[in-house]
């Protein structure tokens, strides 16, 4: 049966950002309600170890999303499983958000912090060989191949970081990268150079995934430079190119950058009045699990102002251009 609720904030995503804000908003007295589709904790259940979260010099991620989930809820955090399907704002002002239950959300304001999900590669093979060898996540799929070879594709933070986790279980693991270098952080590739176990195949693009019925058995590969074919005998396959944000919820425009991401104002203002974004879903230089948390900080407060303008009508301007 449908319904409706009200409250002050909706925060929609339950990864590091989510939490942030309804810890915030839960010491700054408002009602607030956390729709997470899956269990809190976002990135950080695909993450092993944590490293550069100040204060835990080496902390397992997901620790780290159960303290941070309790943190909240000691500060009265309501995190609800609910599969969100759209924001809307409505004339008044209200945003209506609608989920797979049936109940339908309503709140003045609302932080998007629902990440992101994986660029596929969209070649051949990639979908077929989905969960039979091609995976997204290390700490998920890795213990999957233990004494096999693997591919992972990519050259960031997570191409460079998951490699080095899956020589835990794999008995070699290349990195097939389409330029000559990385982009990952210099303290990252010292690492992964120093691992005896990796190999990296510089200027090749992924053309094919090629396997049988038991799996995949091999990564097709394009030199960038001389248009050469390589094939890569390998039993898994970890594509690490990036993330899309996840902000096909809104079902009106707003400002983005060339990649789908939210460009917000300094109070994390989408260019819709009282949509706020943070973490992953925002355009900025990086993501980190520090700036997701700072970004959500900055939304949960500018969200009481917000509020607060709202009721004594004086609403400050969005610095966003439309
Ligand atoms: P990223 O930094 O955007 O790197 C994506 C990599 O994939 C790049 O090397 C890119 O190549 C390559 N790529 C993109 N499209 C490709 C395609 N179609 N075919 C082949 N290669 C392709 O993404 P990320 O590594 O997922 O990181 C995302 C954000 O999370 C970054 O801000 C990162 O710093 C952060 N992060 C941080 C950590 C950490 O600090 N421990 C861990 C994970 C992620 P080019 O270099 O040629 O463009």
């Amino acid at each position: 049966m449908s319904r409706s609720e009200q409250h002050d904030l909706i925060i929609v995503g339950a990864g590091p950002a989510g939490m942030c804000a309804a810890m915030y908003a839960g010491r700054g007295m408002l009602d607030a309600v956390v729709l997470e589709r899956g269990v809190p904790g976002g990135e950080l259940l695909n993450t092993e170890w944590i490293d550069d979260y100040p204060g835990f010099e080496h902390v397992l991620g997901r620790e780290l999303a159960a303290k941070m989930a309790a943190h909240a809820a000691k500060f009265g955090a309501d995190i609800r499983q609910e599969h969100v399907e759209g924001i809307t704002r409505r004339e008044d002002g209200l945003f209506e958000i609608a989920t797979s239950n049936g109940v339908t959300y309503e709140a003045p304001a609302v932080i998007l912090t629902a990440g992101g999900t994986p660029t596929k590669l969209e070649v051949p093979g990639e979908l077929e060989y989905a969960g039979r060898g091609v995976s997204y996540c290390a700490v998920c799929d890795g213990a999957f191949f233990k004494g096999e070879i693997l591919a992972v594709i990519g050259g960031g933070d997570a191409a460079v970081e998951e490699a080095d986790y899956l020589t835990r279980y794999a008995s070699r693991v290349y990195v097939v990268h389409r330029r000559n270098e990385f982009r990952a952080s210099k303290l990252l590739q010292e690492r992964l150079f120093a691992n005896p176990k990796i190999e990296v195949i510089w200027n090749k693009k992924v053309v094919e995934f090629k396997g049988g019925p038991a799996g995949l058995q091999s990564v097709e590969m394009e030199d960038t430079v001389t248009g050469s074919r390589h094939s890569l005998p390998a039993a898994g396959a970890f594509v690490f190119i990036g993330f899309r944000p996840n902000t096909g919820l809104v079902k009106e425009h707003f400002h983005h950058d060339a990649a789908g991401y939210m460009i917000t104002d300094d109070r994390m203002m989408t260019s819709i009045p009282g949509l706020f974004a943070a973490g992953d879903v925002r355009a900025q230089l990086t993501r980190q699990i520090t700036t997701a948390v700072g970004d959500a900080t900055t939304a949960a407060i500018a969200v009481e102002k917000y509020l607060a303008e709202r009721r004594t009508g004086v609403l400050a301007k969005a610095r966003v251009g439309v």
